[in-house]
């Protein structure tokens, strides 16, 4: 359908492509106006955290399942797996991630949450808000099943829709997959997702090649030292200078070991020794969140922190045994990559489908990360993961003119607006989504 109308705006000047959007768009809006909106009212209100999605689960499996998907709760957790099988054609995966934050809303939405729970991993009660815009992906997620479901017959193959649990723990895309997800269900020929992103205009697509989100390993450093009187230094071997030293030598590693278009970051978000004025440790800690946008980078700098601690304890007169000791920690997560071919289709496929104007390639500043590779890095499954702008321009335009900074995520001022996010998340999937399915 898709191409075929491309086809009838190379030869002509009919602004057919115009039309079938405008009736996207429409569609959409309508359903938002009517469905979608109450449904996103109703999430941002009632935020869950990470692995106690109970709730918003539920509720996902009887809003796919009301639109026509075959749905399957409980995989890995609180994930929800709905598969619509549609003929012959590919199988498509979409994700959308649902947990909220420990963050109290300082939004002024009308609709700000209130909700307080108790964290399953510490055990404390907190606030709890969805300061991330993870409603805004279920919430067209849903949107997406019923644009499918509707458009049954302008698509051929298997659409899976993934509800995801715990991914601001890191955790739910891998309780997922070892739930046997791809077993059960097939393994995709494409995987997608999208995040809603602060730092876009509403309604603005951006999709880059490349690494859209870092990969990231934590590190322990735990530095053996002799303990000694504060008066008596020779006595012993400090700890926390060692540990000084350390952290001064780690800054080289992206400064001057990477090269310079590719990016890492060594943060030592710690450093735990000692317990008085006077008392020289013998103990000091340091943990490390170390962050790529490749495997090359990631093996640079995870071998040059082991190298460089290692060495530096030799420098410092410690014996072989007593050498600082590098922990990496099983809790990583590899870059999210873009295959590059499948990024430049989407793009045109929204360029023309969407409008040019709204179609940006806003290269990522941070180094923030992401679950999803576990679905897609091993075994390697062609993907795009895309933003949807969820920021008022004029929100822009005031923080540019000296006024109030426009919030990031995970911010308790954080304020996505919900349309036209959502509608533009649900745009963007569906036109991604015919493109790869639609009549070929
Ligand atoms: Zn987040
Ligand atoms: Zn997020």
């Amino acid at each position: 359908m898709i191409k075929a109308i491309r086809l009838l705006l190379v030869t002509s000047l009919l602004c057919a492509p115009l039309a079938w959007s405008s009736e996207l768009a429409e569609s959409i809006q309508q359903d938002y106006d009517d469905y979608l909106g109450p449904l996103w009212d109703h999430f941002h209100q009632n935020p869950e955290l990470s692995l106690v999605e109970f709730e918003t689960s539920a509720r996902m499996a009887a809003e796919l399942r009301a639109a026509g998907f075959d749905v399957t709760e409980g995989v890995g957790g609180t994930g929800v797996v709905a598969m619509l099988e549609n003929g012959n054609g590919p199988l498509v995966m979409m994700r959308a991630d649902m947990d909220g934050l420990p963050v109290e809303e300082k939004s002024g939405f009308a609709n700000a949450s209130k909700v307080t729970m108790e964290d399953p991993l510490t055990g404390t009660t907190v606030p709890v808000m969805h300061a991330c815009g993870h409603d805004v992906h279920i919430t067209s997620l849903v949107g997406t099943a019923r644009q499918m479901v509707a458009r049954k017959d302008e698509w051929g193959g298997t659409l899976m829709l993934l509800v995801q649990p715990a991914e601001e723990r890191g955790m739910g895309a891998r309780a997922m997959r070892k739930d046997a997800l791809w077993e059960r269900f097939g393994l995709p020929d494409y995987a997608l997702a999208l995040h809603v992103s602060s730092e876009n205009v509403a309604g603005q697509i951006n999709v880059i090649e490349g690494s859209p989100y870092a990969g990231v390993d934590s590190v322990d450093i735990i530095i053996h030292g002799v303990g000694a009187h504060g008066a008596s230094p020779h006595r012993g071997k400090d700890p926390i200078v060692l540990g000084s030293q350390i952290v001064l030598a780690l800054q080289t590693l992206v400064a001057r070991e990477l090269p310079p278009r590719s990016p890492g970051v060594v943060t030592v978000g710690s450093f735990h020794s000692g317990t008085k004025h006077n008392i020289i440790s013998d103990r000091a800690v340091l943990q490390l969140t170390v962050r790529n946008t490749s495997l090359e980078t990631r093996e640079v700098l995870l071998s040059g922190i082991k190298r460089i601690a290692e060495n530096m304890g030799r420098a410092a007169g410690l014996p072989e045994d007593k050498l600082p000791e590098v922990t990496v920690s099983d809790e990583n997560s590899p870059p999210t990559i873009n295959t590059a071919q499948l990024a430049r289709r989407l793009k045109i496929a929204w360029s023309e489908e969407i409008g040019d104007d709204r179609v940006i390639d806003n290269p990522t500043k941070t180094m923030v990360a992401e679950d999803f590779p576990f679905f897609t890095a091993d075994p390697e499954i062609p993907t795009v993961y895309w933003g949807v702008g969820g920021t008022p321009k004029e929100h822009f335009e005031r923080e540019a003119a000296g006024g109030e900074a426009v919030p990031s995520h995970h911010s308790p001022l954080f304020r996505i607006q919900p349309e036209p996010s959502v509608t533009a998340g649900v745009e963007s999937t569906v036109v991604a989504l015919l493109e790869l399915m639609g009549d070929q």
